[in-house]
């Protein structure tokens, strides 16, 4: 079987999140067991020269509606993965994948339209038996592959319900789309067309990224207005666990932290703690260390850290937070660290940073409204860091409460049950506790370093979803 499997987005050319992870590192763990090829868009600001990205000197072409789309093919290897790049002018010239300062660019049906076309006809050159797609950027590729080669094989993966690809009715014209599909159990949304639609009704399998989401997302509340539609497909959905490359996320061997160390070395990951807080002008660095890394929205549960803040900071402890997202989010956390000299916010999306916040600090909050699956609970309990998670989606199926000893989940952290500001301060007062008594958070933090959180196991139930499909 021949594999091709679609990203909008795969580290280490483009990164918004936990897409390009999951994108570098399941094919790579894939490419054990099968003949794989990975694809994405060949986005202006991806340095050629760096990650020795060739041009195939070969095109191909795409129709939607009236017009011809020209795309040049290139390729590269990522980590071992043969990686086939697509460029198309209008697809590929810009600043980040999705939008810029001034959002969402206006003609993301159109490029994330070519991008899906271009699948199928890439599908065709190359002799593909199976097509994994990958969020709504792709999804449309399910409903070509119908059209245009009906033995070619379709797995759609939702990586997060909340971003669905909305767009007016018109953009079926531009793409052009035949009318019949715009119907409630087509693509129609409310009068509009929904790209995630199409990679439900049209696929072969779908899949999501934990067990728990899977089963989430069939009921109203975390649907995101596709849970009834989803029911219908409920015989072909699977939930299957994320993991993360243990190769690229290794205190061990990590390039960029301070210092590295391991589950036996637990002790040197403290000379990380007082570079990082001496660096970000955190004071009392023996104080336990608290980090949130991600995007600035409700999901990520900011929100609710914003309001325990003031609590949290009175506190023996400190704080950092990385990301960035919502102004007014930003803006209220600029104001409590005025008063505030135990947290340090910064802005903006720094891989490198991430992974020293990792290395320093003492404990995660990542107390999610809903997490599909989640990676950086997963890259926390592997640099020894304890997370503490609202019991929800992928979080829910990956860190258990401390007190907790009959579950089988290997990764243990504090685990929030109903998400307000006093749980969360709650939670926080817990793990200080834990944090005193030093011996036994050593024995925890060691326990999570061997837990299994790379992409091994998940690997043979992806395999069994594709060879169920032969
Ligand atoms: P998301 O819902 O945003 O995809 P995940 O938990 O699945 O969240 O994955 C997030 C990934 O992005 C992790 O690798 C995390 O470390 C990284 N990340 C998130 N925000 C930032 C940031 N501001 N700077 C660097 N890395 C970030």
């Amino acid at each position: 079987m021949k594999l091709l499997f679609a990203s909008a987005e795969i580290y280490p050319y483009a990164k918004t999140g936990g897409l390009a992870d999951v994108a570098q590192a399941l094919p790579r763990a894939l490419a054990k067991s099968i003949d794989i090829l990975s694809v994405m868009p060949l986005y202006d600001f991806i340095d050629l020269t760096h990650f020795e990205i060739s041009s195939l000197d070969e095109i191909i072409w795409v129709k939607l509606g009236k017009n011809y789309y020209q795309i040049d093919l290139y390729q590269g290897y990522n980590q071992g993965v043969k990686t086939i790049f697509i460029y198309e002018p209008l697809l590929c010239r810009c600043q980040a994948p999705y939008s810029d300062e001034h959002g969402d660019y206006p003609n993301n049906d159109l490029r994330f339209g070519i991008f899906s076309k271009a699948l199928v006809v890439l599908s065709e050159l190359y002799d593909i038996d199976l097509l994994h797609l990958n969020d709504w950027h792709t999804a449309l590729a399910a409903l070509w592959s119908k059209e245009i080669s009906p033995k070619l094989h379709t797995v759609f993966t939702i990586h997060n319900l909340a971003f669905q690809g909305i767009y007016p009715q018109t953009t079926m014209k531009r793409l052009g789309l035949d009318s019949s599909y715009f119907k409630p159990d087509g693509i129609e949304y409310w009068g509009d067309i929904n790209y995630m639609k199409a990679g439900i009704a049209y696929s072969d399998a779908i899949t999501t990224v934990s067990p728990r989401y899977a089963r989430e997302i069939l009921q109203p509340h975390f649907g995101c207005g596709l849970d009834g539609f989803l029911r219908v497909y409920q015989h072909k959905l699977y939930g299957i666990l994320n993991g993360i490359d243990t190769q690229l996320f290794d205190p061990h061997s990590d390039m960029t932290i301070s210092q590295n160390y391991s589950s036996s070395t637990l002790k040197d990951k403290k000379i990380n703690k007082y570079t990082f807080c001496e660096k970000s002008r955190l004071e009392y660095s023996k104080r336990a260390l608290f980090i949130f890394i991600g995007r600035f929205t409700e999901q990520k549960g900011l929100d609710i850290i914003i309001q325990a803040l003031p609590q949290l900071l009175k506190m023996e402890l400190n704080i950092s937070i990385l990301g960035e997202g919502d102004p007014t989010m930003a803006e209220e956390l600029l104001d409590i660290s005025r008063e505030y000299p135990n947290l340090s916010v910064l802005f903006g999306y720094d891989e490198s940073l991430s992974h020293r916040m990792y290395a320093a600090a003492d404990f995660l909050l990542m107390p999610s409204s809903f997490e599909p699956c989640g990676l950086n609970q997963l890259i926390s309990l592997r640099y020894g860091t304890l997370p503490i998670v609202h019991r929800v989606g992928g979080l829910y199926d990956t860190i258990i409460d401390i007190e907790d000893i009959s579950s089988s989940i290997c990764g243990q952290g504090i685990v929030i049950e109903a998400l307000e500001p006093d749980s969360v301060t709650r939670a926080v007062k817990r793990a200080l506790i834990l944090y005193k008594s030093s011996n036994n958070f050593t024995l925890k933090a060691k326990h999570n370093m061997h837990c299994d959180v790379s992409f091994q196991k998940s690997v043979g139930e992806y395999l069994d979803v594709y060879y169920s499909l032969d």
